[in-house]
Formats: structure tokens, sequence, C-alpha cells
């Protein structure tokens, strides 16, 4: 054990994850590549934890936050006006696309959920949450209640009272051999007799869901699914919330939000993770008559500081002129194809998903079909042998998610798909 790791274990809690037997200490980035304390160089198929939207060392997000430094406010106080505050809610107020949206920032996106149901909640008079099964928004108090999925929640309070849903749950026999038509009507269904005879939708304040569940293993809902929500929703006033932490700002390739894919205006979307390439913003962007019905006025000491904002305005700058959405669509089409024509071949890859920079694999054991976190966690070692860092996560820890950095390019993608094949292709001889 390396001494570093030593004195991590000492001090850091033991629920802490960290990838990798022997982890690694990075300490130097630049593009979509990362530099470890060996000297070791890997390309980053996961920017950080989608942190680094833009990659390492973006002159421009560097630039914008030394300005910002050279005026010697790093921080006063957001009880006086921040200038680059105001710009970035603007620009993030009209991508929206939420007529008269407002923002308000926090440092993390858990904080910006919380913002979001205490809108919601407030908003309705409500005291009640839908969720989706498998979710996960964040390690707060509010947002551990609405995470579905119990190996994720800090804890297991839950001040809601959270109801949660099937809609990207297929795994019950009655779901399974649905088309998608069926399982949407059949989740309609569900939500009808939900709000019918189990609770009251005077109750519910909103329905939360990620459009693309992260550490759920980038598991997708159909096209359309929550528009068929929605509707239901609509006739009973309950707010729909979208958490776009990990689908925002063009990742999907098809949408700059993912829940554009369903074809809806949410009332709230929240955000954090890739906004300051690295830097920690997050936030909750929605209707102006939602978000200041928070009852109580008061600020977030950090949220929306000079320097969070300095260097979210550069990155979604960067993200808009470069058209990275475009450059996302384009990157994943070749790597998920790809994937999709190497698995034809490897007995463990039981499924391969995803959208633009958002793609995942499903690792499974070959003589039961079953899911198989053994595999996966050795074909994430196998990657890194390569120089290729990759996540892992999904409902059983079976599947490897990839989220590189939006300035990807089409070399670095292939050159990724090959390092991500030969791993798999490694384990995949290895296993019986
Ligand atoms: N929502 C989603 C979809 C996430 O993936 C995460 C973190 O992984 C969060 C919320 C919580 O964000 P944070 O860790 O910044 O609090």
């Amino acid at each position: 054990m390396s001494d570093l790791l030593a004195r991590h274990r000492a001090v850091i809690p033991s629920w802490v994850a960290l990838n990798y037997s022997e982890p690694i200490e990075i300490i130097g980035g630049k593009g979509c590549r990362v530099t470890d304390s060996q000297g070791r160089s890997y390309l980053d198929f996961f920017a950080g934890i989608l942190t680094n939207m833009l990659g390492y060392d973006v002159a421009e997000v560097r630039e914008a936050v030394e300005r910002q430094l050279a005026t010697g406010i790093y921080h006063t106080s957001t009880l006086y006006l921040i200038r680059g505050q105001v710009e970035l809610a603007e620009k993030i107020a009209k991508l929206s696309g939420i007529s008269g949206a407002k923002v308000f920032f926090t440092n993390s996106g858990s904080e910006a959920n919380e913002t979001a149901l205490a809108a919601a909640l407030s908003a309705r008079k409500a005291n009640q949450v839908l969720a989706m099964r498998n979710s996960y928004h964040g390690r707060t108090f509010g947002t551990v209640a609405i995470t579905g999925n119990a190996s994720w929640k800090a804890s297991s309070n839950d001040p809601f009272g959270t109801h949660y849903l099937h809609g990207t749950d297929r795994q019950l026999p009655a779901y399974r051999n649905l088309s998608d038509a069926e399982f949407i009507d059949a989740c309609v269904e569900d939500l009808r007799a939900l709000l019918a005879a189990a609770i009251h939708p005077a109750d519910v304040g909103a329905l939360i869901a990620e459009p693309i569940q992260g550490v759920g293993g980038f598991t997708m809902a159909p096209d359309g699914l929550f528009r068929a929500y929605k509707e239901v929703l609509d006739e009973h006033g309950i707010l729909f919330i979208s958490d776009e932490v990990q689908t925002g700002w063009g990742r999907t390739g098809e949408h700059f939000w993912g829940i554009q894919a369903h074809r809806i205006t949410p009332d709230l979307m929240t955000f954090a993770k890739g906004l300051g390439n690295g830097f920690a913003i997050g936030g909750v962007v929605g209707r102006g008559d939602v978000l200041d019905g928070i009852r109580g006025n008061g600020i977030s000491t950090f949220g929306g500081n000079p320097i969070s904002t300095a260097a979210g305005n550069a990155t979604l700058d960067y993200v808009l002129s470069h058209d990275l959405q475009a450059n996302a669509a384009a990157c994943g089409d070749i790597i998920i194809a790809g994937l999709r024509t190497a698995a034809n071949e490897l007995k463990t890859v039981a499924d391969v998903r995803g959208k633009g920079l958002m793609f995942a694999v499903d690792l499974a054991d070959p003589s039961t079909g079953k899911p198989a976190p053994a595999l996966a966690a050795k074909a994430l070692e196998a990657a890194k042998e390569r120089g290729l860092l990759v996540g892992k996560g999904g409902l059983y820890g079976s599947t490897l998610r990839m989220a590189p950095p939006l300035t990807l390019s089409e070399a670095e993608a292939r050159e990724g798909l090959g390092l991500l094949v030969d791993a798999l292709r490694a384990v995949d001889a290895e296993t019986t």
C-alpha cells in the first residue's frame, strides 16, 4: 500500500469510494489526458467525475479565473452584487427554455436538488415527492430520501414519504418483455393508480427524475416516458424537476438538456458537475414564480461566488462557441457503434447503451447471464493498465460508465474505443 493510501485510510471514512486495487493520485492534466504521481499518462474517459467537461488546463477557464483572482476578490459575500453571477444566470435562464426563468447557484448537485425540492414543496404547499427507482440525487438529508437505491443512500431518513416510480427499471417480470410503448403505458397506469389511491395528489410537490440515470448505470427511460408522466402530473399541478447534473450542457449529443429527448419543458432543472470545469458550482434554474416562492430570504455563503461563476461563464461560453454538443454527438456515435460491433464477439458484454458522450457497457456472467460486478472491476483495472480511465457503477456494480470531456477529438474517441475494447477482450478471454 502506498504511503498516501495508508494515510488516506487512516483519516478518511472507509465508505469513501476509491477506484482500483492500487488507487492513483492524479497530479497533472492537459486536454483529455491526466498524469499520475508515478508518471503514467491516461486518457480520461470519465472527465474526472463528469466534472472536467472541457478537459484539463483549458486556457479560457484558467484565464477567466486568473482575471478574477487578480482583482483580489475571491469571495466577499453574495450579499453584494456579483457581475459574473448575474451574467451566468442570464445565460442559463435563456438556455433553459423555461419562460421567465430564474437561477439560484449552489456549490454542489445535492444542494441544487435540495433547493429545487424546497421550491416545489413550498409552491405546492405539499410534503411528498415522487422519484424514480435506482435514482441518485445526492448525499444530503433531502436528497438521500429521493435516491431510489438503498446502497447509494448516506442514510435512510425520508422526510417526504417518497414514492418511487418504475420508469427506468424494467427488471420486474411484468415489465421485462414489453415494447417501449407498452412499457410507457404500464408506467403511466401505475402512476395514475398511485395518485388515485395510495396518495393524495395535493400532497405531492414534484416528480424528480434524471433523464438518464447516472450512478444508476446510464439507464435510459424510453424517449417520451417523462412526457407521458408529465401529462398526468399536469392534471394535478404536480411539478416536474429534471436533475441534469450528469445530462446537461449537450453531453447527450442530441439535445442540450437530457430531458429534451422527452419533448417537455420541466418546471425546474438542477445542474452541477461540469459547469465550472472542475470549480465547484451547481444550481437550479426554473420557473420564476416557483423559485421566488421559497419562504424566507437568504443566501448561500459560497453559491454563485466570483471564482466559480467566472469558471462557469468561461466553460459555458466554450461549450457554446465550439458547438461541443455536436462534437459529443459525432464522437459518441463513433464509440457507441464501435462498442456495439465489438460486443457481438464478446460473451461477457450483456449490453451497450448511451447517447453522445454518455455511454455504458454492462458485464454479465456468460453462463448464467447474471450481472457480474467482479468482471466490471476487472475491466476497470484492465482499462487502467492500458492507459484509459473509466467509471464503474450501475444497479449491480456491473456497469462500466464512460463520460469523456466534450472536447474529445475523433482521434481520441477512436483511441479510447480501441483501449476499451482491448480491455474488454482481455476480460472476456479470461472468462470461461
Ligand atoms: N444528481 C445527480 C444526477 C448526480 O449524479 C449527483 C452526483 O453524482 C448529484 C445529483 C449530487 O451532486 P453532488 O455530488 O455535487 O452533490
